[in-house]
């Protein structure tokens, strides 16, 4: 069909497109293979992505999600600490930052969606001025657009781009996630020594999301036993947490770096596009940021220069590439600063740290995007 758009893909992004676009009266489908996902855990969500959401019209929905987080604190591994941020003062009472469960926000993000979202797996994109899509069990379908919202491992890359541009984090291969009882924990708090990075969030007044990995690049152990051995010797609320674990998820932590978005009438969004290391927390922020300044091009908004579906790519990646860039850089540069020796590290930090804070979410405060008329 010449006037609908197919979003592969059925996670944040996708449905912050699939959700944008029907704001906008766009005819839109969703395929989605299902599969393994890792719902059960939390998400952190930063100011600018309490504003995404807001923008896509569930902001009373996610105020009732989760807690806000609050503060934040940097710890040593013996539970110093380092420094701090007010969240609150920093974002202002419309974007404070939350924690809230991944189940929830795909609730959040499905509720009263009057889209289809088809099980099926897309197995190739074929972009021109129709753009054929290849379904596994050999259906063929045309769409006027197709935006590709499917992850790490994205198939409709291979549409946009010969090279994978997917690599290792650098702050480390993998990484630990898991729910755990709060063991008192009342805001946002990482512990880091030499050999890794333990954060708690509280989901709510009874339970903690978590996150550990190494902070030194490349592989860290696939079995529970490494977090026993690389943070046993840490202050009580970790280790306390250690013994109360309920949900345990170890994943790989991969970035995208690709040098093109779009080719033809089709797009990458979200992680398919620019899967970022943790470190800012910034992942559903870009993908719900993707999600509305590509909806509001290819439903022509007045306000957005040009015009037509074939040149939405270009303009979506002018639109986008210098918000994303700053994020990937800031992300490098923590991810060396969190490698450094504990000895250099723990006097620097609390003189640089804020001052990083500051300058790395102060270019993420506003969004420019205009809602739906
Ligand atoms: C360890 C870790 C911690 C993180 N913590 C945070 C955090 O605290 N805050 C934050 O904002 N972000 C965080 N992120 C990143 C965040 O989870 C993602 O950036 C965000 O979920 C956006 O994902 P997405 O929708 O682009 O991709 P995905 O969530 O990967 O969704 C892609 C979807 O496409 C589907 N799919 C794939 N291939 C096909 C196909 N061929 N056909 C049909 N469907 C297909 C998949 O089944 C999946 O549902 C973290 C990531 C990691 C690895």
């Amino acid at each position: 069909m010449d006037n609908s758009v197919l979003v592969v893909g059925g996670g944040i992004a996708g449905l912050a497109a699939a959700r944008a676009l029907r704001e906008r009266d766009i005819p839109v489908e969703v395929a989605e293979r299902g599969g393994a996902r890792s719902d059960g855990l939390a998400i952190n969500l930063p100011g600018n992505a309490i504003t995404a959401l807001t923008a896509l019209g569930v902001g009373d929905g996610l105020r009732r999600l989760g807690r806000p987080t609050g503060r934040r604190e940097y710890r040593s591994a013996r539970g110093r600490l380092l420094f701090a941020v007010d969240e609150d003062a920093f974002w202002g009472s419309d974007a404070r930052p939350r924690c809230v469960r991944r189940s929830d926000l795909l609730a959040l993000l499905t509720g009263g969606l009057d889209v289809a979202v088809r099980r099926a797996t897309v197995r190739e994109v074929r972009p021109s001025s129709r753009t054929e899509v290849l379904f596994e069990g050999g259906e063929r379908a045309d769409y006027g657009f197709v935006v590709g919202a499917d992850g790490v491992r994205s198939v409709v890359r291979a549409a946009v781009t010969d090279q994978s541009g997917v690599r290792s984090s650098l702050l480390s291969a993998a990484s630990w996630r898991f729910m755990a009882p709060n063991p008192g924990v009342d805001c946002w708090t990482v512990w880091s020594g030499a050999g890794g990075a333990f954060l708690l969030i509280p989901v709510d007044d009874h339970e903690v999301y978590g996150y550990a990995s190494g902070v030194r690049g490349g592989a860290i152990g696939g079995s529970p036993e490494w977090l026993r051995e690389t943070f046993g010797g840490y202050p009580s609320p970790v280790r306390s947490v250690l013994e109360s674990i309920t949900e345990l998820y170890h994943s790989p932590i991969e970035e995208v770096r690709a040098l093109r978005w779009s080719s033809g009438r089709c797009v990458l969004i979200g992680d398919a596009a620019h899967a970022t290391a943790p470190i800012w927390a910034q992942g559903a922020a870009l993908a719900v940021e993707d999600a509305l300044v590509l909806a509001a091009l290819l439903a022509g908004d007045a306000r957005e220069p040009g015009g037509g579906w074939d040149t939405v790519g270009a303009r979506f990646e002018q639109r986008r590439r210098g918000r994303v860039t700053h994020v990937q850089e800031a992300t490098d540069r923590f991810s060396r600063a969190a490698g450094l020796p504990t000895w250099l590290r723990n006097p620097l930090l609390p003189v640089i740290g804020p001052r990083v804070y500051r300058e790395t979410y102060s270019a993420l405060r506003t969004l420019d995007i205009h809602p739906p008329r």
